[in-house]
């Protein structure tokens, strides 16, 4: 995967209105590693294309490979490896396997609805085109610790629009929300919605439901096994005792004793099994 001379076609698939910056197909710091992920920024700025494609002073641009801008024009800036995130938390967000998109927005202005949209339908056509979950779909304050863009947005929220948009929405979040976020926003999603079967709120709350029972059961099962243990532990030591020799209360201390060092592991399947 050197060169991503598909991204102008890609981006055409959100039906958002596509500019080729002149030279896209052969800009870049290198070619790429397979895609692993899409980190998404604002810009800090106004009309800053030319930063976005030329770079600033001491660092050489392409700073990425997308200028998404305010009225969700997406301009097609780079096809190869850009300055947009290092150094990165996160194995799937280097510069090196991710895609960029900056969005022209000073920091703290809200954002046009339009491009909020643009933004997650080319995230979403990302995803589809490298073979992505949503959840690969990162802000760059997730996946940098000194970076706080793109500014106000709950990126969970994010993901979840992004996982609606894809062809294919089975592909969609692995990584579960927030309780808060849950019950903020899932619950809006009516039981049964056909266009989004992975997302609906009744599904979550049915599937978390089964898998309380499932660990309240087996927390069931293994108290009853510890009680009748003990119960067993008891009777063969008052037989010892009966036996002669023996100090039955000494005895069943060093046994506590030697329980209490004992680590119980329960083991719980981490999703709900259906
Ligand atoms: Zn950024």
């Amino acid at each position: 995967m050197p060169w991503l001379t598909q991204l102008a076609d890609v981006a055409r698939r959100t039906g958002f209105e596509v500019v080729e910056e002149p030279g896209w197909r052969t800009r870049g710091h290198g070619e790429m590693y397979p895609i692993q992920g899409v980190v998404c920024h604002h810009t800090a700025g106004w009309n800053d294309l030319h930063v976005v494609r030329d770079g600033r002073p001491g660092l050489d641009g392409p700073l990425s490979q997308f200028w998404l801008s305010r009225r969700a024009k997406i301009h097609v800036v780079a096809a190869g490896k850009s300055w947009q995130n290092a150094p990165s938390t996160s194995r799937h967000h280097q510069n090196s396997n991710s895609i960029g998109i900056e969005a022209e927005n000073d920091g703290k202005t809200p954002w046009p609805a339009d491009q909020l949209r643009a933004f997650k339908a080319l995230s979403a056509e990302l995803c589809n085109e490298f073979g992505l979950t949503a959840s690969r779909v990162c802000g760059h304050k997730e996946v940098n610790t000194s970076k706080v863009d793109p500014h106000s947005l709950n990126m969970h929220q994010f993901r979840v629009d992004v996982a609606h948009l894809m062809t294919n929405p089975a592909n969609g979040v692995d990584d579960m929300p927030p309780p808060k976020d849950l019950w903020q926003y899932e619950l809006k999603v009516p039981y049964g919605d056909q266009e989004n079967p992975t997302w609906q709120a009744g599904n979550i709350l049915a599937n978390h439901g089964t898998w309380l029972r499932k660990i309240s059961g087996q927390l069931d099962a293994a108290r009853i096994r510890e009680e009748s243990q003990t119960a067993v532990i008891r009777e063969l030591a008052t037989a010892l005792g009966n036996a002669g020799g023996v100090d039955v209360d000494a005895f069943l201390a060093r046994i506590e004793q030697a329980l209490d060092r004992v680590t119980v592991q329960v083991s719980i399947s981490p999703e709900p099994e259906e």
